[in-house]
């Protein structure tokens, strides 16, 4: 039995706990706690790092079981670990925030975007290249002139900004269908698995450069980090 820590605590950076299954991996040992820590890469955003009992590791989602299992990170093997043995694990709690604040933010540049009559068509929260992309229903002038997309970009920053000053909460509901719904205060609603700040002011250093037009999609790159705790 394993529980999906990272929803419930995106900041809980250890805990002891015990090992809830084992198995192999392209012939490389995997092991899967029962508290899981480990944010696996999905929905846009990137994987967590972290340690069982010291040991570095990077969270996959296994197909075949549905866990979140661990392998070797940092080029050294796992050594054997046994169903139940009691382990301490360890999630990198700065590169967590840092993901967790460019996921956060990409929520809050699609509820600006909405805002602007725009649809999402693709996300990426990965560093260095986060960016929301769009599709636009209604004909939009202002997507054909440098002018114009600087001052659509303007619109999204404005919105960006006072959700960020007002401090926004950051809260989850399982929906009927017990799917997990992230909520932005009443800006934003979405199924979500990701790892998610507090509430928006903790995002700091949010920048978004001139949106781009590229083949009929409105591509928002952006930056964000988590501030300073
Ligand atoms: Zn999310």
């Amino acid at each position: 039995m394993q529980v999906a820590a990272y929803h419930a605590d995106t900041y809980e950076e250890w805990a002891r706990t015990r090992v809830a299954a084992v198995g192999e991996r392209d012939g490389a040992p995997w092991v899967a706690v029962e508290h899981c820590l480990f944010h696996p890469q999905g929905g846009g955003q990137p994987a967590d790092r972290g340690w069982v009992d010291g040991h570095e590791i990077v969270p996959v989602r296994d197909r075949e079981s549905g866990l979140v299992v661990a392998v070797a990170g940092g080029g050294t093997a796992l050594p054997g670990f046994s169903v139940g043995q009691p382990v301490e694990v360890r999630v990198d709690l700065p590169t967590r925030l840092a993901h967790a604040a460019l996921h956060t933010a990409g929520h809050l540049i699609e509820a600006a975007g909405r805002a602007q009559g725009w649809v999402l068509a693709a996300n990426n929260h990965f560093p260095g290249q986060a960016r929301i992309e769009f599709t636009a229903p209604e004909p939009d002038a202002r997507l054909a002139t440098p002018e114009g997309r600087e001052e659509a970009t303007e619109a999204l920053r404005m919105m960006v900004a006072r959700a960020i000053a007002e401090d926004l909460p950051v809260t989850w509901a399982n929906d009927a269908e017990g799917r997990r719904i992230v909520h932005l205060a009443h800006v934003h609603a979405a199924p979500c698995g990701g790892t998610h700040v507090r509430s928006l002011g903790d995002l700091e250093d949010v920048v978004l450069p001139t949106l781009k037009v590229k083949r009929g999609r409105v591509r928002v790159s952006y930056d964000a980090a988590h501030r300073e705790r």
